[in-house]
């Protein structure tokens, strides 16, 4: 059974994971290992959009200029509302969103913290972390293979547990999804549609390319009762029955949670930090969380920095990366709160029709934005 050592520990390549990575790199700490179970590249079920503070996290981390060249540029949307009426509203250019499928961001992440020196090991099942006494110590893999490390980083989104003890409550919501090719939609812009058999969430067209788009829908589960395909298939049906009469599917559709909480604590434990989606870090009316992803495995590199060059206590660092994260996405999640509670009401359709004036488009365009 090896044993392998190391300053840094991530169980996870995902954005939290890779941005870590990505990041401790750029601040010159040695020997941090990176694993998954999958090598890359691989696919992630997501519909891989990214916000104007998910492309500013990028460009922060230094990858921007690797992802652009494979992202494809929103510079506004379509929205619906249960209501049934339709607006197309404009970010403006400064506010541009992209879509870059994860397949090829999450890679390309990658590629750059091993070109900053982090080492990736593919295949690392984690089963459990290393303990001694109260204090984790590493990590270890189903084959028995064993990271022994400084400080362990928990990056495996929604569906690992391993190194989370606390019973965090966590809240799901529910996301199933496909992709088209040659589905007809106006160039450079995502449709959001608030159908009322989802709410208070809502159903999504990414376009990915010029000829590729993914279809997805994401609802809160009602006493387990919903059948995620027949949800889907009534949403299609109603939505994008004749567009999608002359568009190819491209592979099966797929379902994946998303977890969440209003709640942004207990995300250190001696020796170790849970970063991304591991610490319930998304947005809950958006679903988004790449860049929550992003952004706390930043901070949570620059605290194991600050720590492993002995500027601060890991108290102190600890500490101050909650209150980082809070001060992060808090108001965020709570506007999210409050939007998802003014998704169920008709006061969306109320902004549409007001939306003929300009200042009240403006103005949805940024609320929309800024959720
Ligand atoms: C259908 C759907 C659509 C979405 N659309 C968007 C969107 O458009 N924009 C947006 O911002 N967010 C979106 N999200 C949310 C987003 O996908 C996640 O929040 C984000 O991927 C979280 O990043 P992460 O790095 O924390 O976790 P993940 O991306 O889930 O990465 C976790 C990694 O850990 C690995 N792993 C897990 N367990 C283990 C283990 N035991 N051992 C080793 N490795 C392990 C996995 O293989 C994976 O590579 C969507 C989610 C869903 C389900």
């Amino acid at each position: 059974m090896s044993v392998r050592e190391a300053n840094v520990v991530i169980l996870g390549a995902g954005p939290a994971g890779t941005a870590a990575a990505a990041q401790l790199g750029l601040l010159g700490v040695r020997d941090v290992v990176l694993v998954d179970r999958h090598d890359f590249p691989r696919d992630k079920t997501c519909g891989s959009g990214l916000s104007p503070r998910a492309i500013e996290t990028l460009k922060e981390l230094g990858v921007w200029r690797d992802i652009e060249p494979h992202s494809y540029a929103i510079h506004g949307m379509r929205l619906v509302t249960k209501g049934d009426r339709e607006s197309w509203q404009s970010a403006g250019e400064k506010a541009a969103a992209v879509v870059c499928q994860r397949r090829v961001l999450d890679h390309l992440m990658l590629q750059k913290a091993q070109a900053r020196g982090v080492e990736f090991i593919p295949h690392f099942n984690a089963t459990d972390v290393l303990r001694e006494g109260e204090r984790v110590v590493g990590i270890q893999a189903q084959d028995g293979t064993k990271i022994r490390a400084k400080y362990v980083m928990i990056a495996g989104g929604s569906h690992c547990r391993v190194g989370l003890p606390e019973q965090r409550p966590r809240r799901i919501i529910q996301a199933i999804m496909g992709w088209w090719d040659d589905v007809p939609f106006r160039a450079h812009h995502l449709e959001m549609i608030f159908d009322a058999s989802i709410a208070p969430y809502y159903g999504w067209l990414f376009p990915e390319n010029e000829r590729r788009v993914n279809i997805g829908i994401c609802y809160e589960e009602r006493d387990g009762k919903q059948n995620a395909r027949e949800l889907f298939q009534r949403f299609l049906d109603k939505h994008y029955r004749d567009r999608l009469s002359k568009a190819t599917q491209v592979g099966g559709w797929k379902g994946h949670p998303v977890v969440w909480s209003y709640a942004i604590e207990k995300l250190t434990a001696p020796g170790r930090l849970v970063i991304g989606e591991s610490g319930l870090m998304t947005h809950p009316a958006t679903a988004e969380g790449i860049y929550q992803a992003m952004k706390s495995g930043m901070l949570g590199a620059g605290a194991l920095s600050d720590i492993l060059s002995g500027r601060r206590s890991e108290r102190e660092a600890f500490a101050d990366y909650e209150r980082r994260c809070k001060a992060q996405f808090q108001l965020a999640f709570w506007a999210g709160g409050v939007f998802r509670r003014v998704a169920r009401t008709d006061a969306l359709d109320w902004v549409v029709s007001a939306s003929e004036v300009p200042v009240v488009k403006s103005t949805a365009a940024r609320i929309l934005a800024a959720l």
